[in-house]
């Protein structure tokens, strides 16, 4: 039995039964795989399945407005994934007339789709033969074969492309790539891969020489950066000043509040000198309170986060510098980070 018979016999006796899986539509598949990018499963499967229920095809997902995709997006981060998503739909519309591509060749063009995602959507819908090579199966790869090269090395990541694409079977590219990776999600785990009951157990490398633990082998990650910000809510009764990030930071596109933002944690007195501050509000008595820190951990940022409360404010004075002022009730209209939301949401209710 060749390794990719013995890989899609163990797949079909183990896969999960997800709702992506049962479809060869292009666009649902690229819809899913978009969503689960550096996303868990159980985390993703909700959003996929609003999305697949609010925007069925393409058509409908390249009509919807970029603030209603970042809106249902909401919570799930790298915000670039959505507005990208509706770029590529709008092409897809537009030069593709409405027909979601399933070659390669085509999918590699759009905004958003790198040679993962287009190896996975054109073998998924189509059978094409272009093999996939994801976190999971580098692992397995890695450990099946006992491959040292760094993953994230460039030289690692064309090794593992040409093992992939020499294992690929391809009369059954679209299973045995789903097959693939399914296998390094479920069996062949990061941290305690079922190895006793694992149909390669024989011939595996890792296992045979006790380095399950060491494989695959990873260069180190970049330093994380630190970043704290004090975040103002100015609000009357009724509306409160908002503000849409630019396009060079963290949340690019997404709505949150006027804020300034220091290199090391300081007290309210830094905030009391900062030239910001006094350009907007010249008066540190319309403080009412201040929260505690709040930590947010992004991929390569940790940010601390405290709110500071101006109340009872003339929004007018100060409506500038490209905020808006809406209307509280509105929130939830606008696309907001998941830290933003959340704090206003518990303030304001
Ligand atoms: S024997 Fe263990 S390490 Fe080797 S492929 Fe199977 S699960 Fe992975």
């Amino acid at each position: 039995m060749s390794f990719s018979e013995r890989l899609i016999a163990w797949y079909r006796n183990n896969k999960r039964d997800l709702p992506w899986r049962n479809t060869n539509n292009a666009y649902l598949i690229w819809l899913s795989e978009i969503i689960l990018q550096q996303t868990r499963v159980e985390q993703g499967l909700p959003y996929y399945l609003r999305f697949a229920d609010a925007y069925p095809d393409v058509k409908s997902f390249a009509n919807a407005s970029e603030d209603q995709i970042l809106k249902m997006w909401q919570g799930l981060g790298y915000y670039s994934r959505g507005r990208n998503m509706l770029k590529t739909a709008k092409v897809v519309q537009n030069e593709f007339n409405g027909v979601f591509p399933v070659a390669y060749a085509d999918l590699i063009t759009l905004t958003g789709i790198g040679e993962y995602t287009a190896a996975a959507i054109s073998s998924f819908s189509s059978n094409e033969a272009k093999a996939v090579v994801d976190g999971n199966v580098y692992r397995v790869i890695a450990r099946y074969f006992g491959v040292a090269t760094p993953i994230n090395s460039t030289s690692g990541k064309k090794e593992f492309q040409a093992i992939a694409d020499n294992l690929l079977n391809r009369d059954n590219a679209g299973e045995h790539n789903q097959a693939m990776i399914e296998f390094g999600a479920l069996q062949c785990k990061p941290k305690n891969p079922d190895c006793p009951v694992c149909p390669f157990q024989s011939s595996c490398y890792a296992y045979q020489h006790q380095k399950t633990n060491e494989l695959p082998v990873k260069l180190k990650k970049l330093k994380i950066r630190e970043r704290f910000f004090y975040f103002f809510i100015i609000h009357n009764k009724e509306e409160i000043l908002i503000k849409r990030r630019d396009n060079n930071d963290i949340w690019a596109g997404l709505h949150d509040l006027p804020s300034i933002e220091f290199k090391e944690r300081t007290g309210l007195e830094m905030v009391f000198s900062d030239p910001n501050f006094n350009q907007w509000f010249n008066d540190k008595s319309v403080i009412q309170k201040t929260s505690e820190e709040i930590k947010h951990v992004l991929t390569h940022q940790r940010l601390y986060a405290r709110f500071v409360h101006i109340e009872n404010f003339n929004l007018n004075a100060i409506e500038k510098n490209g905020w808006l002022k809406i209307k509280k009730d509105n929130l939830s209209d606008y696309g907001m980070p998941k830290l933003i939301f959340e704090y206003l949401k518990n303030f304001l209710n």
